[in-house]
């Protein structure tokens, strides 16, 4: 039987750090009804300072996403639940008009969705947006994860400045990393390249080399922090501590997208590694309805990378549903007059 109850939402946004936060920002200002959920596990949770996000530049990373849930606040359609979302189907379209005028974001929509949560709750929306981020995989050694965000840092970027002129270790990863050494030798004049037993070409030494960037070819064997939590020394396989103000490491990229890919969503290779779904520029993916933003679909997001890939989802989203509406609209005119000329 057809289906005649319309959606809740107009949109459930699956997490809610600054990828979801922005695009909820966007469809509430567009008088759309929204539901984010989110487990409240952003990526950079393990940082106390975030950088290189104007006018927010070494402020919690917390605090920003607090103050844009605050902001949230003044929109009535935006409703923002704690808690995960742990599965989602498609439904069958609302109603018989959108059935009849499924217009065009791909040619097959619209397509709702069931959306459920892990405390047991069903909702559903017309559409569907996922903003779940990503986990880093962190190289396997002793006494590094405990250091994560904290003295062991991914980006030149968002923690180099605050140890410039430090001493520095980059440890190569299974990308190849070594431009993580050449950056941070414009920060400090004491870098060193631990290859971590993995080969390294000539063209790549001779660069370090020629920068002044020490190459060190002894495995490393732990990660030695004080009494207070602080990274003091790295362990060599042979004993040797090399003391060290920060590390620099390159994480394997892990895509939290079990959601994305048990709808079907295609997903591809990353240069930079992991396989990540597949978004158009708008943030669509081949699934009809089903729409993706930030570290989700991109390793390299940075905080302001992902609200900008946020908030143009969340417009692109409020397009495609207005092209929709315009769509109804007509069908139901054109009913509308072979009625009263029938
Ligand atoms: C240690 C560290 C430091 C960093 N420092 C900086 C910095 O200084 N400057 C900078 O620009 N960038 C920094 N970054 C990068 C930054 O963290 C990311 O670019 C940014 O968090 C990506 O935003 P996002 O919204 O895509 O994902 P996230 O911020 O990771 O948000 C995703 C949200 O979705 C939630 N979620 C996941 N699955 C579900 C589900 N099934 N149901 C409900 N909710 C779900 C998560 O719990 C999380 O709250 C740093 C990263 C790390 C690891």
């Amino acid at each position: 039987m057809e289906n005649r109850t319309p959606p809740q939402y107009d949109v459930v946004i699956v997490g809610g750090g600054p990828a979801g936060l922005s695009a909820a920002l966007m469809l509430g200002r567009s008088r759309r009804r929204v539901l984010v959920v989110d487990e409240g596990r952003p990526r950079n949770r393990f940082a106390g300072h975030m950088h290189g996000v104007l006018g927010r530049d070494h402020t919690s990373p917390l605090e920003l996403l607090a103050e844009g849930r605050r902001e949230l606040g003044r929109y009535d359609g935006v409703e923002l639940r704690e808690g995960s979302v742990v599965g989602a189907a498609p439904t069958p379209t609302p109603t018989a008009t959108a059935t009849a005028t499924a217009t065009a974001e791909t040619g097959t929509e619209p397509t709702g969705f069931r959306v459920e949560l892990d405390d047991g709750a069903t909702v559903t929306a017309r559409r569907l947006l996922v903003t779940s981020g990503l986990r880093d995989e962190l190289p396997a050694v002793p006494g590094l994860a405990e250091l994560w965000g904290r003295g062991v840092f991914v980006c030149p970027y968002c923690d180099g400045w605050e140890v410039r002129d430090g001493r520095i270790a980059v440890l190569a990863g299974e990308q190849p990393n070594p431009h993580q050494a050449q950056l941070m030798r414009q920060l400090s004049d004491e870098v060193v390249f631990l290859t971590g037993g993995r080969p390294i070409d000539e063209t790549t030494r001779s660069g370090l080399l020629a920068r002044g960037i020490r190459i060190e070819e002894r495995p490393l064997a732990r990660v030695a922090s004080d009494a207070d939590g602080e990274l003091v020394a790295l362990e060599l396989a042979d004993g040797e501590a090399v003391p060290v103000d920060a590390l620099f490491v390159a994480p394997g990229p892990a895509p939290l997208d079990g959601l994305l890919r048990s709808l079907g969503a295609e997903h591809t290779e990353h240069p930079m590694g992991g396989s990540f779904v597949v978004v158009d520029a708008m943030g669509r993916t081949n699934v009809p309805g089903l729409w993706a933003a930030g570290n989700v679909t991109d390793p390299r997001s940075s905080v302001p990378f992902a609200m900008a890939g946020g908030n143009f989802t969340g417009a692109a989203m409020n397009a495609a549903l207005v092209e929709e509406e315009i769509a109804a609209a007509l069908a139901a005119r054109e009913r509308m007059e072979a009625w009263t000329s029938s």
